[in-house]
């Protein structure tokens, strides 16, 4: 489970109503039961469930069961989508070792709202689920435009286009200087063709293809963290 308190030996942490809820009635657990938790710090822990009360459980925090390990800083900046796919986007991009997930408005993205809390409540379920010991950073979204303007040039774009001068993901990535690494993907429309322009002139962009199809924007961003983590990733 992931938490917000410090882990260490001797801690208390206690969990609000909906967390006590699914131990207590969907996991069945009951008093002197043990669970893992996380902070994004402090390694793994493992605690003893001392008791539930109304709408509350209190944990006692024992022995470090895995170190906090380094995780590849690989960025998700990706234009939002509809609903169910973006809900989608930020699950599947924990799983595959995103550290930041950052919805980018371009010109041609159709969504008028981003629920981040949302995005961010799917993401810590998926790192939970698969045994992460980090959730990813959920930014709330910018525009694409401000996003580069701020840019810290030190971290490369690898942005994801189904046309133009291209280099296939895989020569892209072992063609680049040893560094961070965001990818970024476009709408269901595409970017307009002067973001595209506009990218391709800066120095730390990097294009990337991912195949002759032009793949949907949820797969595109997965297809690329996927790549990215089988090339470069631990
Ligand atoms: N209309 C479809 C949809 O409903 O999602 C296709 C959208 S595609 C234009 C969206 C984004 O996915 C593009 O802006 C690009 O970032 C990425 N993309 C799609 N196919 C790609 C490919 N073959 N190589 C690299 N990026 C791709």
């Amino acid at each position: 489970l992931h938490v917000d308190e410090p882990l260490a030996a001797g801690a208390t942490v206690g969990l609000d109503h909906e967390r006590a809820h699914y131990l207590r009635h969907v996991l069945r657990l009951d008093r002197g039961d043990r669970v893992a938790l996380f902070n994004g710090r402090d390694g793994e822990w493992s605690a003893r469930i001392d008791g539930f009360g109304k709408g509350w459980c209190s944990l006692a925090v024992d022995r470090q069961r895995r170190p906090q390990a380094p995780e590849p800083d690989l960025w998700l900046l990706f234009a939002p989508i509809k609903r169910t796919r973006i809900d989608f986007v930020a699950e599947k991009a924990a799983e595959l070792g995103a550290s930041v997930v950052w919805p980018v408005l371009t010109r041609h993205t159709d969504v008028a709202r981003v629920n981040v809390d949302r995005l961010r409540a799917n993401a810590i379920e998926a790192a939970e689920q698969c045994e992460r010991l980090t959730v990813p950073d959920l930014r709330e979204p910018a525009k694409l435009d401000q996003v580069t303007r701020d840019w810290s040039s030190d971290r490369t774009i690898l942005l994801c286009a189904e046309a133009g001068p291209v280099k296939p993901i895989a020569a892209a990535v072992a063609g680049l200087k040893p560094g961070p690494v965001a990818i970024l993907t476009g709408p269901e429309g595409g970017f307009a063709k002067d973001e595209l322009d506009g990218l391709l002139k800066l120095p730390f962009v990097v294009p990337v293809g991912l195949g002759p199809r032009i793949l949907r924007a949820d797969t595109a961003a997965l297809a690329a963290l996927a790549c990215w983590q089988a090339l470069a990733g631990d």
